[in-house]
């Protein structure tokens, strides 16, 4: 696990990294993330082993914009509308994806459910950039052992995974950032717009 001042890494070389497979924790617009290609199972299965996260429990993707989500997701006008009031920002809205890249069983594991995946358009500059130059989703989930708390800073990240057999091959380091809750997530269902996790965002 290497730990880079995030002003000295280039997007060639966080690039690099995601596109072989590789987990990157960093800063997001809410708290320290894992970051990863949500389109490459393997990928994927070592950010469930760096969590240490139950692999029955999907994980959360973002995109870097909404044309991005139009090309992986498949949305409702209502959805769409919900898509245009909250992002870029940290509102996850539960999508279907028919998207062969999402096929459920066919080796893409970010919900061994369904075809339903949380998804937002992040708001952070640098993922934002990440997402669009690799031009798949990528994981996005909050960088801590499963039920341990919440990262908001690079020392906390180092801290839980320092001593563990599965660590983020990088770590931007960006020093403390501010406290933002993990994204709110609402589901459209019929018409009705369900909370199933209260966030940073009413909704
Ligand atoms: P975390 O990975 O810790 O940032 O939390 C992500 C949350 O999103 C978890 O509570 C997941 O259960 C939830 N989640 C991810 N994908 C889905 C989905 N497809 N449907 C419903 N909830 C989801
Ligand atoms: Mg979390």
């Amino acid at each position: 696990m290497r730990l880079v001042p995030v002003d000295e890494a280039t997007i060639e070389e966080l690039t690099t990294i995601l596109r072989d497979g590789g987990v990157i924790a960093m800063p997001t617009e809410t708290a320290y993330g894992l970051v990863a290609d949500a389109t490459n199972a393997r990928a994927v299965d070592r950010v469930y082993a760096i969590k240490q996260r139950d692999a029955s429990n999907p994980l959360p993707v973002v995109c870097a914009s909404r044309h991005q989500v139009h090309d992986f997701f498949d949305s409702t006008a209502q959805e769409m509308a919900l898509g245009m009031l909250h992002w870029p920002g940290a509102v996850s809205l539960v999508l279907q994806t028919s998207h062969e890249l999402f096929r459920v069983g066919d080796g893409v594991t970010v919900n061994p459910h369904d075809t339903s995946v949380a998804v937002r358009v992040t708001s952070h500059r640098l993922l934002q950039q990440l997402a669009a130059q690799l031009e798949v989703p990528l994981v996005a989930t909050s960088a801590n052992i499963s039920n341990q708390p919440t990262p908001y800073s690079s020392v906390d990240v180092v801290t839980q995974f320092g001593t563990q057999q599965h660590q983020p091959d990088l770590v931007l380091d960006s020093g403390n950032i501010d406290r933002v809750l993990p994204s709110t997530i609402i589901h459209v269902q019929d018409t009705e717009v369900v909370v199933l996790r209260r966030g940073p965002v009413e909704c």
